[in-house]
């Protein structure tokens, strides 16, 4: 056999194309508004930074090692068994350790089409096949799912939402999906955007997940909570699920000031329930203006949404973003998620939201 004359990853590492973030400037605009990361746009919980800074006293002492004081107070609020919950560095790292407990050469992981792009990344990273499934009008097909089930099939990813869609199924939709699995298929119910969403079956999902061995939901501090920059992400599962992804997680880790942000921002709820009603009004309020400026909008129920400029509109996503970034509005370009004719947008500030509509139509007009 020949020598490698320097190390050399293991197979189809360099088959992955890395995560790419949207981009966070707006080069020689007087004021930047970042409307690209589906970040909200009040900032974390002040009682959250507070915490945050206190927890960053210590630097030299490793944080408490199982993030117990997190796990408390997420157990609090939805009325779990801390010790069914997991913390991890963002819900990408859960993600990861999931696909990697579960996956490996040989075994399928299972998404949407448009499914978020670090599932692809971790199944591949596990040296795992990802198989896509089929969307009908860019919302999850639960029989699409279920026809792509095969005996190799070890992990469903469903976010519900869906990012970059920002489309939703109904619970029903969900149990019939899960109804439709084999046992020994994990389904991870992704509710990266739970918060935002305003329907009363939402919290089934940790129903389902109490009451099945094959069943996890990922939630995140990124979003609602404000708290991106710190990486907090948190799982709850079946006892066995965790014991096992407790097993290959790194050890500490979430960060001291992570936890203690974390937990703060957990019991300010009432700073939560002000992100959900300005949500509530500038989501509805942005897609009737785009699509009064003859854009057509995908019906979210997320922080974002999807806007669309189609191919004999003779105004393309890629002009339409230049113009915008000119004008310090950040958008997501979705073309890695096979959408290259829509951007992205984040509900921002009112400041923010208007800006972006008269700009819109500016555009509109050149
Ligand atoms: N899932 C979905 C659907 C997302 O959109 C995101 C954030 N882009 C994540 C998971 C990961 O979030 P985080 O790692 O910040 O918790």
């Amino acid at each position: 056999t020949l020598e490698a004359t320097r190390p050399v990853p293991r197979p189809g590492v360099m088959a992955i194309d890395a995560y790419v973030p949207g981009k966070s400037g707006a080069p020689g605009a007087a004021k930047v508004y970042k409307l690209s990361s589906n970040e909200t746009p009040l900032g974390a919980s002040p009682k959250a930074i507070e915490a945050y800074r206190k927890g960053a006293e210590k630097l030299e002492l490793y944080p408490e090692g199982t993030s117990a004081e997190l796990r408390e107070a997420i157990a609090n609020l939805y009325g779990l068994d801390p010790d069914r919950i997991l913390c991890g560095s963002g819900s990408d790292e859960l993600l990861s350790l999931l696909t990697n407990a579960y996956i490996g050469p040989g075994d399928e992981g299972l998404f949407t089409e448009h499914g978020f792009l670090v599932y692809k990344i971790a199944i591949l990273a596990a040296g795992g096949t990802p198989v896509v499934a089929k969307e009908k009008n860019l919302t999850t097909d639960v029989d699409a799912i279920l026809a792509a089930v095969t005996p190799k099939t070890k992990i469903v990813y469903l976010a519900n939402p869906n990012n970059p869609t920002g489309t939703y199924i109904p619970f029903d939709e969900v149990k019939r999906l899960h109804a439709g699995l084999p046992k020994h298929v994990l389904l991870i119910l992704d509710a990266a955007y739970a918060e935002y969403v305003r329907r009363n079956d939402y919290e089934s999902g940790l129903e389902l997940v109490a009451s099945n061995e094959n069943v996890v939901m990922t939630r995140t501090f990124s979003k609602i909570y404000g708290l991106a920059a710190l990486r907090i992400g948190w799982m709850v599962g079946p006892a066995h699920l965790i014991d096992a992804v407790n097993r290959i997680r790194g050890p500490f880790n979430v960060n001291a000031a992570a936890i203690a942000a974390g937990a703060a921002a957990i019991a300010d709820q009432a700073f939560v329930q002000k992100a959900i009603e300005h949500n509530e009004t500038w989501l509805p309020w942005l897609t009737a203006e785009i699509e009064k400026l003859g854009l057509t909008v995908t019906p979210s129920v997320g922080n974002f949404l999807l806007l669309h400029f189609p191919r004999d509109a003779g105004k393309t996503a890629a002009e339409a973003d230049a113009f915008l970034v000119s004008k310090g509005l950040v958008l997501r370009r979705v073309g890695a998620y096979g959408l290259p004719d829509a951007l992205r947008l984040t509900v921002g500030t009112e400041e923010a939201n208007r800006h972006f509509v008269a700009t819109l139509a500016e555009f509109m007009k050149t």
